[in-house]
């Protein structure tokens, strides 16, 4: 292993004393009751790999370190401050660069770095859902809880009336914000980007589009493919130049990561983009929101990894949750403790995913009383989630929060006739 390898796997965990205090915040351990399932003996085995003691070859650690959520979960749990998802990163990367991908993942990967892939497959799955096939099949095995994951991108809200439309040129002033559009979320949940539009005009930002964005390349930097989050990370950088004040991020999974684009290529272009970086929940926060409502919906908000223990964004969208009259907001037991989606994980580790999602889905199914909406800022939980309500016949609907502070809006009459809440931005 390289110099720069062994150093970035053992420099972030070096204040780690054993103290085992992680270990219940830690999803994985909790399922399986296992010290090498835990961060404590994860730290041992990384270490063991950057000191030559255990062979980047050796199939049980990692079978151990794949089986990690990269949930970062065991990090605010940790007195020592101990930066385990940097130490995961590194070592993880070393993996790769001596056994590479195995071939699910690398196929994976490549479709979401080529738009000519991912576009017209998720574009078709989308159509796929609109058949209701995907919902009329939702259930607990295998393909049945892929195909509640599909029927769970829907809508969480039916407007009665057609919601305007962003798209064309209206608003003046104020700061200006591009949401990054992505690409599960652009293709999948379209409707959750208008919301943020529209929730983001309605509160005084001047909305723009920029053109030539892709993936953000957090899939392929969780599974250790360095390089292709690199390329992806140049493409995003360079489709964002002298645009925007903010760029504004719905996907939590994203956000984290291009708030880490300087860390990933160390040049001053990638630190100002990651500057401009926020949650759209933190821009709403900022102006209060304005006050929505009111909505009847009893809402458990449920925290996505990548806000609360990546970006420390915890307070801004129970702020949004908070400005909608009417509506009943709590947190349930374990609302910060991963879901099980972790990006490709669900796919990768079936088993020990719906392992991790059973301790949410019971938390919910416990609640009294048990809420109607289950709130939470990430496609992969949104889709997580969702499939696990839907397998259990739960009378639960996971949605964004903006979408019920639009919903809200629209409820009140806060938008009008106008339909333009966005400007396009053509580079
Ligand atoms: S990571 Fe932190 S909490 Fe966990 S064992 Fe090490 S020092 Fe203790
Ligand atoms: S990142 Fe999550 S799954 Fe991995 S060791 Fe930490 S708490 Fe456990």
């Amino acid at each position: 292993m390289s110099g720069t390898g062994t150093a970035g796997i053992l420099e972030p965990l070096a204040p780690c004393v054993h103290c085992g205090f992680c270990l219940p915040a830690c999803p994985t351990y909790l399922a399986t009751g296992d010290e090498n399932d835990s961060p404590r003996g994860r730290i041992v085995l990384m270490r063991s790999l950057a000191t030559g003691v255990i062979a980047p070859t050796d199939s049980s650690l990692g079978d151990h370190l794949d089986r990690c959520l990269g949930c970062r979960g065991c990090e605010p749990a940790c007195p020592s401050g101990v930066a385990y998802g940097a130490g995961l990163a590194a070592a993880r990367q070393a993996l790769v660069e001596v056994k590479g991908l195995p071939w699910t993942a690398r196929m994976i990967l490549r479709i979401f770095a080529t738009p000519l892939l991912w576009r017209p497959l998720l574009t078709m799955a989308r159509w796929f859902r609109s058949t209701g096939i995907p919902r009329a099949l939702a259930g607990e095995g295998r393909f049945s809880f892929s195909m509640g994951m599909l029927a769970a991108t829907a809508p969480s809200h039916f407007p009665a009336s057609p919601l305007p439309r962003p798209g064309s040129a209206r608003a003046s002033g104020g700061a200006s914000v591009a949401l990054f559009t992505g690409c599960v979320m652009d293709t999948l949940f379209p409707h959750v980007h208008d919301a943020a539009r529209r929730t983001l005009a309605t509160n005084g930002y001047r909305v723009v589009e920029v053109q030539a964005q892709g993936c953000c390349g957090a899939l392929h930097e969780h599974a250790g493919d360095h390089d292709g989050a690199s390329d992806l990370a140049r493409r995003n950088i360079a489709a964002f130049e002298g645009t925007v004040d903010f760029i504004a991020v719905d996907s939590a999974g994203c956000g984290a990561l291009l708030k880490e684009y300087g860390h990933l290529l160390g040049t001053t272009p990638a630190s100002e983009f990651a500057a401009r970086v926020v949650d759209v929940t933190e821009l709403l926060a900022a102006k209060g929101p304005r006050p929505a409502g009111p909505l009847g919906d009893d809402v458990a908000y449920d925290a996505p990894c990548h806000l609360q223990h990546a970006q420390g964004v915890h307070a801004a969208p129970l702020a949004v949750l908070g400005a909608i009259e009417g509506i009943r907001l709590r947190e349930l037991p374990g609302a910060d403790r991963c879901c099980g989606s972790a990006g490709i994980y669900s796919l990768l580790e079936p088993a020990l995913s719906r392992d991790v999602l059973e301790m949410k889905l019971a938390s919910i199914r416990d609640a009294d009383p048990i809420p109607s909406v289950v709130a939470t800022g990430n496609p992969g939980c949104l889709m997580q989630v969702g499939a696990g309500l839907l397998a259990e016949d739960l009378p639960v609907r996971a949605a964004h929060p903006v979408e019920l502070l639009d919903a809200a809006y629209q409820m009140d009459g806060t938008y009008g006739p106008d339909d333009s809440h966005s400007a396009r931005f053509q580079k």
